[in-house]
């Protein structure tokens, strides 16, 4: 099994953190450190070390986390003036967490980046 990290307790609510929405597959809660005015994390309940280690029979998992980061920006009514989805991977990619998750940047005008 892949190593845990801090998003593994944070599932498991073993330490303090804002947790949005869960289910048996995935859990969303807010970023310690929001890069904007909403920062959530689509994170799998299941160690994926990155999208690297993502096999075929993960597609509708990450099919649900897109669909629940749409859900939730429309929730928030900030889907339709649009938002962000990252998922950085491995360590060129900036990927700090060696815990697949998917980042959910919105409710306000983002800095356009790699243009
Ligand atoms: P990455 O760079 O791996 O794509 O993103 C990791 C994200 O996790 C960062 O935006 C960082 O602020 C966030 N993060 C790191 N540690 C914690 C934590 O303990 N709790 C929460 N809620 N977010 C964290």
């Amino acid at each position: 099994m892949a190593d845990e990290t801090i998003f593994s307790k944070i599932i498991r609510h073993e330490i303090p953190s804002d947790i949005r929405y869960q289910d048996d597959d995935i859990t969303v809660f807010a970023d310690i450190a929001p890069k904007a005015k909403v920062h959530l994390l689509i994170v799998p309940n299941r160690v994926i070390p990155s999208v690297n280690e993502l096999e075929d029979g993960d597609a509708a998992l990450i099919g649900k986390m897109v669909l629940t980061a749409k859900r939730i920006a429309k929730e928030m009514g900030f889907a339709e003036n649009g938002y962000r989805l990252v998922i950085n991977c491995g360590k060129d990619g900036g990927q700090e967490v060696p815990h697949l998750h998917l980042h959910l940047l919105g409710g306000e005008k983002l800095r356009i980046v790699g243009a």
